[in-house]
Protein backbone atom coordinates (compact mmCIF):
# COMPACT_ATOMS: atom_id res chain seq x y z
CA UNK A 1 0.00 0.00 0.00
CA UNK A 2 0.93 3.22 -0.94
CA UNK A 3 2.80 5.56 1.61
CA UNK A 4 0.08 8.04 2.89
CA UNK A 5 2.48 10.79 2.27
CA UNK A 6 3.26 10.45 -1.80
CA UNK A 7 6.83 8.92 -1.92
CA UNK A 8 8.45 11.19 -3.80
CA UNK A 9 11.45 11.43 -1.01
CA UNK A 10 14.13 9.37 0.66
CA UNK A 11 14.37 10.50 3.61
CA UNK A 12 16.62 10.35 6.51
CA UNK A 13 15.25 8.57 9.98
CA UNK A 14 15.29 11.10 11.67
CA UNK A 15 12.37 13.46 13.12
CA UNK A 16 13.56 16.57 14.31
CA UNK A 17 11.14 18.40 16.79
CA UNK A 18 12.60 21.47 18.30
CA UNK A 19 15.55 24.25 16.73
CA UNK A 20 17.45 26.33 18.41
CA UNK A 21 19.28 28.34 16.71
CA UNK A 22 22.20 26.29 15.24
CA UNK A 23 21.14 23.37 16.13
CA UNK A 24 17.76 20.55 15.75
CA UNK A 25 16.73 18.52 18.46
CA UNK A 26 15.32 14.92 17.63
CA UNK A 27 12.47 13.34 18.97
CA UNK A 28 15.12 10.75 20.97
CA UNK A 29 16.44 14.38 22.54
CA UNK A 30 19.51 13.73 20.16
CA UNK A 31 21.12 17.95 19.61
CA UNK A 32 22.44 17.71 16.04
CA UNK A 33 24.67 20.69 15.07
CA UNK A 34 22.58 21.67 11.73
CA UNK A 35 24.75 22.80 8.54
CA UNK A 36 21.96 22.16 6.33
CA UNK A 37 19.59 24.57 7.53
CA UNK A 38 17.13 23.51 5.69
CA UNK A 39 18.65 24.08 2.20
CA UNK A 40 20.05 27.22 2.67
CA UNK A 41 16.42 28.05 3.98
CA UNK A 42 17.26 29.21 7.50
CA UNK A 43 19.49 32.08 7.11
CA UNK A 44 18.71 33.22 10.77
CA UNK A 45 18.69 29.70 12.46
CA UNK A 46 16.00 28.48 14.35
CA UNK A 47 13.42 30.45 16.38
CA UNK A 48 15.17 33.85 16.13
CA UNK A 49 13.98 35.61 18.61
CA UNK A 50 13.03 38.90 16.17
CA UNK A 51 11.84 36.79 13.33
CA UNK A 52 9.20 34.73 16.47
CA UNK A 53 8.60 38.55 17.54
CA UNK A 54 7.99 39.46 14.00
CA UNK A 55 5.46 36.51 12.83
CA UNK A 56 3.59 35.73 16.26
CA UNK A 57 3.02 39.61 16.21
CA UNK A 58 1.58 39.50 12.64
CA UNK A 59 -0.13 36.15 13.04
CA UNK A 60 -2.49 38.23 15.80
CA UNK A 61 -3.28 40.86 13.45
CA UNK A 62 -3.71 39.53 10.06
CA UNK A 63 -3.03 36.20 8.11
CA UNK A 64 -3.96 36.78 4.62
CA UNK A 65 -5.89 39.17 2.05
CA UNK A 66 -5.55 39.10 -1.39
CA UNK A 67 -3.71 40.69 -3.56
CA UNK A 68 -7.12 42.72 -4.70
CA UNK A 69 -5.76 44.71 -1.84
CA UNK A 70 -2.96 46.93 -0.89
CA UNK A 71 -0.64 44.67 1.63
CA UNK A 72 1.33 47.13 3.49
CA UNK A 73 4.07 44.36 4.60
CA UNK A 74 4.43 43.83 1.07
CA UNK A 75 4.96 47.06 0.10
CA UNK A 76 8.00 48.13 2.53
CA UNK A 77 9.56 44.62 1.68
CA UNK A 78 9.61 45.81 -2.30
CA UNK A 79 10.87 48.95 -1.21
CA UNK A 80 13.74 47.48 1.34
CA UNK A 81 14.89 45.21 -1.59
CA UNK A 82 14.37 48.12 -4.44
CA UNK A 83 16.76 50.17 -1.91
CA UNK A 84 19.02 47.22 -1.31
CA UNK A 85 19.32 46.11 -5.29
CA UNK A 86 19.52 46.60 -8.47
CA UNK A 87 15.65 45.96 -9.09
CA UNK A 88 12.82 48.75 -9.46
CA UNK A 89 10.44 46.24 -9.10
CA UNK A 90 9.24 42.55 -6.96
CA UNK A 91 6.97 40.52 -7.72
CA UNK A 92 6.23 37.76 -4.73
CA UNK A 93 6.17 34.50 -4.47
CA UNK A 94 6.02 31.37 -2.31
CA UNK A 95 8.85 29.19 -3.97
CA UNK A 96 12.22 28.94 -5.75
CA UNK A 97 10.17 27.38 -8.38
CA UNK A 98 7.53 29.96 -8.84
CA UNK A 99 10.15 32.57 -9.11
CA UNK A 100 11.37 30.38 -12.05
CA UNK A 101 7.76 30.53 -13.75
CA UNK A 102 7.85 34.47 -13.61
CA UNK A 103 11.41 34.84 -14.59
CA UNK A 104 10.48 33.14 -17.92
CA UNK A 105 7.40 34.63 -18.42
CA UNK A 106 8.89 38.09 -18.15
CA UNK A 107 11.71 37.62 -20.43
CA UNK A 108 9.34 36.46 -23.00
CA UNK A 109 6.72 38.94 -22.69
CA UNK A 110 9.19 41.73 -22.88
CA UNK A 111 10.53 40.85 -26.38
CA UNK A 112 6.99 40.11 -27.15
CA UNK A 113 5.68 43.42 -26.58
CA UNK A 114 8.65 44.54 -28.17
CA UNK A 115 7.71 43.45 -31.60
CA UNK A 116 9.91 40.63 -31.63
CA UNK A 117 7.36 37.60 -30.45
CA UNK A 118 10.86 35.00 -31.71
CA UNK A 119 12.77 35.70 -29.23
CA UNK A 120 11.59 32.68 -26.44
CA UNK A 121 14.46 30.81 -26.18
CA UNK A 122 16.54 30.67 -22.96
CA UNK A 123 20.25 29.79 -22.56
CA UNK A 124 20.82 27.97 -19.43
CA UNK A 125 23.74 25.64 -18.23
CA UNK A 126 24.07 21.74 -17.60
CA UNK A 127 24.00 21.20 -14.18
CA UNK A 128 21.63 23.75 -13.22
CA UNK A 129 18.43 23.58 -10.75
CA UNK A 130 15.76 26.01 -11.29
CA UNK A 131 12.84 24.09 -9.37
CA UNK A 132 10.10 21.38 -10.15
CA UNK A 133 7.51 23.19 -12.28
CA UNK A 134 7.89 22.69 -15.83
CA UNK A 135 9.60 25.32 -16.86
CA UNK A 136 12.37 24.94 -13.96
CA UNK A 137 12.32 20.99 -15.46
CA UNK A 138 12.78 22.37 -18.92
CA UNK A 139 15.36 25.24 -17.67
CA UNK A 140 17.56 22.58 -15.72
CA UNK A 141 17.29 20.45 -18.95
CA UNK A 142 18.51 17.06 -17.74
CA UNK A 143 16.66 13.46 -18.61
CA UNK A 144 16.50 12.48 -14.79
CA UNK A 145 14.11 15.72 -14.28
CA UNK A 146 12.43 15.51 -17.37
CA UNK A 147 11.84 11.88 -18.37
CA UNK A 148 8.28 10.33 -18.02
CA UNK A 149 6.62 14.07 -18.21
CA UNK A 150 5.62 14.23 -21.22
CA UNK A 151 6.64 17.10 -23.76
CA UNK A 152 9.13 18.96 -22.02
CA UNK A 153 8.10 22.92 -22.22
CA UNK A 154 9.86 24.17 -25.35
CA UNK A 155 12.58 26.54 -26.06
CA UNK A 156 15.47 25.99 -23.16
CA UNK A 157 19.07 25.14 -24.49
CA UNK A 158 21.26 23.57 -22.17
CA UNK A 159 24.98 24.38 -22.51
CA UNK A 160 28.24 23.12 -20.68
CA UNK A 161 28.97 24.46 -17.28
CA UNK A 162 30.62 27.77 -18.04
CA UNK A 163 31.38 27.07 -21.52
CA UNK A 164 31.22 30.76 -23.18
CA UNK A 165 32.10 29.67 -26.70
CA UNK A 166 29.23 27.84 -26.92
CA UNK A 167 26.97 30.90 -25.06
CA UNK A 168 28.13 32.79 -28.15
CA UNK A 169 27.42 29.83 -30.58
CA UNK A 170 23.67 29.33 -29.74
CA UNK A 171 22.73 32.76 -29.74
CA UNK A 172 20.03 33.10 -33.00
CA UNK A 173 17.51 35.63 -33.75
CA UNK A 174 15.17 33.03 -31.35
CA UNK A 175 17.40 33.99 -28.13
CA UNK A 176 15.73 36.09 -25.33
CA UNK A 177 17.58 35.63 -22.41
CA UNK A 178 20.76 33.76 -20.81
CA UNK A 179 19.66 32.32 -16.96
CA UNK A 180 22.24 30.89 -14.63
CA UNK A 181 23.00 30.09 -10.92
CA UNK A 182 25.72 32.43 -9.83
CA UNK A 183 26.64 30.04 -7.65
CA UNK A 184 25.30 26.32 -8.81
CA UNK A 185 23.87 24.76 -5.21
CA UNK A 186 22.57 21.00 -6.49
CA UNK A 187 24.98 20.54 -9.36
CA UNK A 188 27.96 20.68 -6.25
CA UNK A 189 28.89 23.89 -5.26
CA UNK A 190 30.17 25.34 -8.29
CA UNK A 191 30.46 28.86 -7.95
CA UNK A 192 30.77 30.86 -11.85
CA UNK A 193 33.81 32.96 -11.76
CA UNK A 194 33.32 36.34 -11.24
CA UNK A 195 35.22 37.18 -15.11
CA UNK A 196 32.81 34.64 -16.74
CA UNK A 197 30.03 36.18 -15.18
CA UNK A 198 31.02 39.46 -16.17
CA UNK A 199 31.51 37.78 -19.68
CA UNK A 200 28.03 36.37 -19.73
CA UNK A 201 26.42 40.43 -18.88
CA UNK A 202 29.10 41.69 -21.91
CA UNK A 203 27.53 38.84 -24.18
CA UNK A 204 24.49 39.76 -23.17
CA UNK A 205 24.59 43.36 -23.81
CA UNK A 206 26.11 42.95 -26.92
CA UNK A 207 23.42 40.44 -28.11
CA UNK A 208 20.22 42.29 -26.66
CA UNK A 209 19.90 39.82 -24.34
CA UNK A 210 18.46 39.68 -21.10
CA UNK A 211 20.29 37.76 -18.22
CA UNK A 212 18.42 35.99 -15.70
CA UNK A 213 20.28 35.02 -12.19
CA UNK A 214 19.04 32.32 -10.04
CA UNK A 215 19.91 33.03 -6.50
CA UNK A 216 17.40 30.98 -5.17
CA UNK A 217 19.67 29.58 -3.09
CA UNK A 218 23.11 31.43 -3.25
CA UNK A 219 21.33 34.99 -2.51
CA UNK A 220 20.03 36.56 0.76
CA UNK A 221 23.99 36.82 2.38
CA UNK A 222 24.29 33.07 1.65
CA UNK A 223 27.81 34.30 0.14
CA UNK A 224 29.03 37.40 2.09
CA UNK A 225 27.17 39.83 0.09
CA UNK A 226 23.37 40.21 0.22
CA UNK A 227 23.29 39.20 -3.20
CA UNK A 228 25.95 36.73 -4.92
CA UNK A 229 26.14 38.49 -7.75
CA UNK A 230 28.04 41.73 -6.52
CA UNK A 231 31.24 39.81 -6.11
CA UNK A 232 31.32 40.35 -9.59
CA UNK A 233 30.28 43.56 -9.96
CA UNK A 234 27.88 43.01 -12.15
CA UNK A 235 23.70 43.35 -12.12
CA UNK A 236 21.17 41.36 -14.08
CA UNK A 237 17.91 42.41 -15.28
CA UNK A 238 16.00 39.91 -13.60
CA UNK A 239 16.91 37.68 -10.29
CA UNK A 240 15.08 34.71 -8.89
CA UNK A 241 15.00 34.78 -4.80
CA UNK A 242 13.84 32.79 -2.49
CA UNK A 243 14.81 30.14 0.45
CA UNK A 244 17.08 32.34 2.41
CA UNK A 245 14.97 35.07 2.05
CA UNK A 246 11.71 33.82 4.35
CA UNK A 247 13.96 32.46 6.88
CA UNK A 248 11.52 29.19 7.23
CA UNK A 249 8.47 30.99 6.21
CA UNK A 250 7.35 30.16 2.58
CA UNK A 251 8.84 33.19 0.67
CA UNK A 252 10.11 33.70 -2.76
CA UNK A 253 10.35 36.72 -4.83
CA UNK A 254 11.47 37.90 -8.87
CA UNK A 255 13.52 41.35 -8.67
CA UNK A 256 13.90 43.37 -12.12
CA UNK A 257 14.85 46.00 -13.34
CA UNK A 258 12.26 48.31 -14.79
CA UNK A 259 12.57 47.63 -18.52
CA UNK A 260 12.82 44.25 -18.41
CA UNK A 261 9.63 44.10 -16.45
CA UNK A 262 7.75 46.89 -18.98
CA UNK A 263 5.73 43.57 -19.94
CA UNK A 264 3.98 42.40 -17.41
CA UNK A 265 1.19 45.06 -16.91
CA UNK A 266 -2.45 44.17 -14.54
CA UNK A 267 -3.43 40.98 -15.41
CA UNK A 268 -0.51 38.71 -16.78
CA UNK A 269 0.48 37.53 -13.72
CA UNK A 270 -0.58 36.89 -10.14
CA UNK A 271 -0.45 34.23 -6.81
CA UNK A 272 -3.08 34.03 -4.70
CA UNK A 273 -0.52 33.37 -1.77
CA UNK A 274 2.36 34.89 -3.18
CA UNK A 275 3.49 38.32 -1.27
CA UNK A 276 1.15 37.50 2.12
CA UNK A 277 1.16 39.44 5.23
CA UNK A 278 2.43 36.56 7.09
CA UNK A 279 5.22 35.92 4.59
CA UNK A 280 6.38 39.39 4.31
CA UNK A 281 6.60 40.50 7.67
CA UNK A 282 8.98 37.53 8.32
CA UNK A 283 11.07 38.60 4.99
CA UNK A 284 11.40 42.02 6.08
CA UNK A 285 12.82 41.18 9.39
CA UNK A 286 15.32 39.04 7.31
CA UNK A 287 16.23 41.48 4.88
CA UNK A 288 16.51 44.08 7.64
CA UNK A 289 18.93 41.80 9.63
CA UNK A 290 20.62 40.30 6.35
CA UNK A 291 21.52 43.79 4.59
CA UNK A 292 23.38 45.19 7.55
CA UNK A 293 26.64 45.71 6.73
CA UNK A 294 28.15 44.22 10.13
CA UNK A 295 25.94 41.25 9.73
CA UNK A 296 27.60 40.61 6.27
CA UNK A 297 31.05 41.38 7.57
CA UNK A 298 30.52 39.03 9.98
CA UNK A 299 29.16 35.96 7.54
CA UNK A 300 32.35 36.85 5.17
CA UNK A 301 34.68 36.39 8.71
CA UNK A 302 33.37 33.40 9.61
CA UNK A 303 33.38 32.01 5.69
CA UNK A 304 37.01 32.36 6.13
CA UNK A 305 37.38 30.35 9.37
CA UNK A 306 35.22 27.48 8.68
CA UNK A 307 37.32 27.66 5.17
CA UNK A 308 40.63 27.55 6.88
CA UNK A 309 39.32 24.53 9.42
CA UNK A 310 37.61 22.52 6.39
CA UNK A 311 41.55 22.49 5.00
CA UNK A 312 42.44 21.15 8.05
CA UNK A 313 39.75 18.41 8.03
CA UNK A 314 40.94 17.24 4.40
CA UNK A 315 44.30 17.24 5.06
CA UNK A 316 43.65 15.08 8.32
CA UNK A 317 40.71 12.75 6.49
CA UNK A 318 42.53 12.53 2.99
CA UNK A 319 40.92 9.27 2.10
CA UNK A 320 37.24 10.63 2.90
CA UNK A 321 37.85 14.63 1.46
CA UNK A 322 39.49 15.78 -1.89
CA UNK A 323 38.73 19.23 -2.03
CA UNK A 324 36.86 22.52 -0.62
CA UNK A 325 34.60 25.07 -2.66
CA UNK A 326 32.62 27.24 -2.63
CA UNK A 327 32.30 30.89 -1.41
CA UNK A 328 30.73 32.39 1.62
CA UNK A 329 28.66 29.83 4.36
CA UNK A 330 27.69 28.53 0.92
CA UNK A 331 30.35 25.51 1.33
CA UNK A 332 31.19 21.91 -0.77
CA UNK A 333 33.15 19.28 0.51
CA UNK A 334 34.50 17.27 -2.72
CA UNK A 335 34.47 13.62 -1.36
CA UNK A 336 36.44 10.46 -2.53
CA UNK A 337 34.20 8.17 -0.48
CA UNK A 338 30.49 8.46 -1.24
CA UNK A 339 28.97 11.35 -0.31
CA UNK A 340 25.61 10.13 0.69
CA UNK A 341 27.89 7.51 2.90
CA UNK A 342 29.58 10.87 4.37
CA UNK A 343 26.07 12.36 4.79
CA UNK A 344 24.56 9.46 7.06
CA UNK A 345 28.28 9.33 9.11
CA UNK A 346 27.62 12.53 9.74
CA UNK A 347 24.22 11.86 10.68
CA UNK A 348 25.45 9.33 13.25
CA UNK A 349 27.39 12.26 14.62
CA UNK A 350 24.96 14.71 14.93
CA UNK A 351 25.96 16.93 12.28
CA UNK A 352 23.88 17.60 9.63
CA UNK A 353 25.48 17.92 6.19
CA UNK A 354 23.10 17.78 2.64
CA UNK A 355 24.41 16.14 -0.50
CA UNK A 356 24.77 17.96 -3.58
CA UNK A 357 25.78 16.13 -7.21
CA UNK A 358 29.50 15.32 -8.32
CA UNK A 359 29.88 13.65 -5.24
CA UNK A 360 29.87 16.69 -3.11
CA UNK A 361 28.60 17.33 0.35
CA UNK A 362 27.04 21.42 1.26
CA UNK A 363 27.88 22.68 4.05
CA UNK A 364 25.12 25.47 4.46
CA UNK A 365 24.86 26.67 8.32
CA UNK A 366 22.71 29.32 9.39
CA UNK A 367 24.56 32.74 8.56
CA UNK A 368 24.69 33.37 12.63
CA UNK A 369 26.58 30.10 13.34
CA UNK A 370 28.97 31.23 16.06
CA UNK A 371 32.84 30.36 15.97
CA UNK A 372 32.41 28.15 18.58
CA UNK A 373 29.83 25.98 16.69
CA UNK A 374 32.25 26.61 13.67
CA UNK A 375 34.69 24.31 16.11
CA UNK A 376 31.70 22.23 16.80
CA UNK A 377 31.05 21.58 13.26
CA UNK A 378 34.89 20.57 12.35
CA UNK A 379 35.19 17.85 15.54
CA UNK A 380 32.38 16.48 14.08
CA UNK A 381 32.82 16.13 10.45
CA UNK A 382 36.23 14.77 11.78
CA UNK A 383 34.95 12.11 14.06
CA UNK A 384 32.13 11.49 10.84
CA UNK A 385 35.39 10.80 8.65
CA UNK A 386 37.29 8.93 10.83
CA UNK A 387 34.45 6.58 11.23
CA UNK A 388 34.24 6.02 7.44
CA UNK A 389 38.16 4.81 7.30
C1 LIG B 1 15.84 25.26 -4.44
C2 LIG B 1 16.10 25.94 -5.72
C3 LIG B 1 15.06 26.23 -6.62
C4 LIG B 1 13.63 25.76 -6.39
O1 LIG B 1 13.11 26.30 -5.23
P1 LIG B 1 11.76 25.64 -4.61
O2 LIG B 1 11.42 26.59 -3.49
O3 LIG B 1 12.12 24.27 -4.14
O4 LIG B 1 10.74 25.62 -5.66
C5 LIG B 1 15.36 26.94 -7.76
N1 LIG B 1 16.62 27.35 -8.02
C6 LIG B 1 17.64 27.07 -7.18
C7 LIG B 1 19.00 27.57 -7.52
C8 LIG B 1 17.43 26.36 -6.01
O5 LIG B 1 18.45 26.07 -5.20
Amino acid sequence: MIASVLPTYSRAPLTFVKGEGSWLIEADGRRFLDLGAGIAVNALGHAHPALVEVLSTQAETLWHVSNLYNIPQQQALADQLVEHSFADTVFFTNSGTESCELAVKMARKYWFEKGQPEKVEILTFEGSFHGRSSAGIAAAGSEKMTKGFGPILGGFTSLPWGDLDAVTAAIGPQTAAIMVEPVQGEGGIRPMADVDLKALRQIADENDLLLILDEVQCGVGRTGKLFAHEWAGITPDIMMVAKGIGGGFPLGAVLAREEAASGMTAGTHGSTYGGNPLACAVGGKVIEIVSDPEFLDAVRAKSGLLRQKLEGLIADNPEVFEEVRGTGLMLGLKCKATNMDVVNAGYAHEVITVPAADNVIRLLPPLTITEAEIDAAITLLDAAAKSLS
